[in-house]
């Protein structure tokens, strides 16, 4: 493992892990639940404001920072963390998974992938090797191997090529990484729904050695039963003593299931994104602000939610400044869901702890089951 970052793992519940992961930029607690700042910013939140809700770390997007303003602006003005005024650790993604959701006419070769901005139209093209120095010029502290993300469906023989040339650019990408103390890299899983190809992937990975390795391919359509049967042996096929982050996800009920499945670190634009369009996650599901039925109720979103959304405002207010399009509503709404989610890891790391996840999860199910308070 690259020097000053280590992973602790504290305690097992099933198959369900917490413990720390230790970088020189702070400690990491897992499992964990990193907000997405795709653009240098979470949107709708100052840094203290993401801190506050009990986030240890965060996401930037490489693809989106790479077009704009450029890794090498950033790092002219002092790295990511300097730049978006968040001290502790970062982890970057390759920029594969967006070339692939956003940019246009794309060409993918053994090479890498050529491309063109879906800001200006610009052409651009991302390596193994450029993507491990996009991700060290923004100062990235976990930075991810550059791979492709199988779409989905493949057949069998596509995600088999698919995944060997991912496993081909994880060596390489590996290999343009170096020696960096300090900073991680890890590996990608591949291999769509194929339980022989997941294994194939597991072991060409562990064969040229991460700091940490994330259940790629999910999250892109399947739907939460298959991703869920892929993740009751995919985790199990990777170290026991290193992270396993599953990557873009998710719902709530995706990353209690995956928890209980054995992952560690997980990311989602879902909580901030939904800040934005009035859904609401609580403890008994989700709600959505802009429901008529809220707009004379004087109680908070969440009853148990100490975040300031709910200690100092209605769901009356809400509704109101949703309709009246108020920048406030964003910016509190967004504050409540990341503080939820981060509550929501909270409760897992301590349930995990004290051995009683199975009631912890069933006492989950059974408050969303109940859905939203009665309408006054
Ligand atoms: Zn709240």
């Amino acid at each position: 493992m690259a020097t000053g970052f280590r992973f602790d793992l504290k305690a097992t519940d099933g198959k369900a892990r917490t413990g720390v992961i230790e970088t020189p930029r702070g400690e990491i607690r897992t499992p964990a639940f990193m907000p997405v700042g795709t653009a240098a910013t979470v949107k709708a939140m100052l840094p203290e404001s993401v801190r506050a809700t009990g986030a240890d770390i965060l996401l930037g997007n490489t693809y989106h920072l790479m077009l704009r303003p450029t890794a090498e602006r950033i790092d002219r003005l002092g790295g990511l963390h300097k730049f978006m005024n968040w001290d502790r650790p970062i982890l970057t993604d390759s920029g594969g998974f967006q070339v692939m959701s956003l940019a246009g006419l794309r060409k993918l070769t053994e090479k890498g992938v050529t491309f063109k901005s879906h800001v200006d139209g610009s052409k651009h093209e991302i390596t193994p090797e450029r993507s491990m120095e996009i991700q060290r010029l923004l100062g990235s502290d976990i930075v991810m191997c550059f791979d492709e993300c199988t779409p989905f469906p493949a057949t069998e023989a596509q995600a088999l090529e698919s995944m060997r040339l991912s496993m081909r650019w994880a060596q390489r990408s590996r290999d343009a990484f170096g020696d960096r103390p300090g900073h991680a890299l890890f590996g990608i899983q591949q291999g769509s729904v194929f339980r022989d190809q997941r294994e194939e992937s597991a072991e060409a990975l562990q064969k040229i050695g991460f700091d940490g390795y994330a259940v790629g391919g999910l999250a892109v359509g399947e739907g939460q039963d298959m991703m869920f049967d892929v993740l009751e042996y995919a985790p199990d096929m990777l170290p026991v003593d290193k992270p396993r982050y599953l990557m873009g996800v998710g719902k709530p009920d995706d990353i209690v299931g995956a928890v209980k499945r054995g992952i560690d670190m997980m990311d989602c634009v879902l909580p901030s994104r939904s800040g934005r369009t009035g859904q609401v996650f609580t403890r008994r599901g989700v709600l959505n602000i802009k429901n008529a039925r809220h707009q004379d109720d004087p109680r908070p979103l969440d009853e148990e939610c100490g975040c300031p959304a709910c200690r100092n405002y209605s769901r009356a207010y809400f509704h109101h400044t949703f309709r009246a399009k108020e920048i406030i509503q964003s910016m509190l709404l967004t504050w409540h869901n990341l503080h939820y989610y981060q509550d929501l890891m909270q409760g897992m790391r301590d349930a995990i702890s004290a051995g009683t996840f199975a009631a912890w999860e069933a006492d989950f199910h059974a408050k969303r089951a109940e859905g939203d308070i009665e309408p006054l």
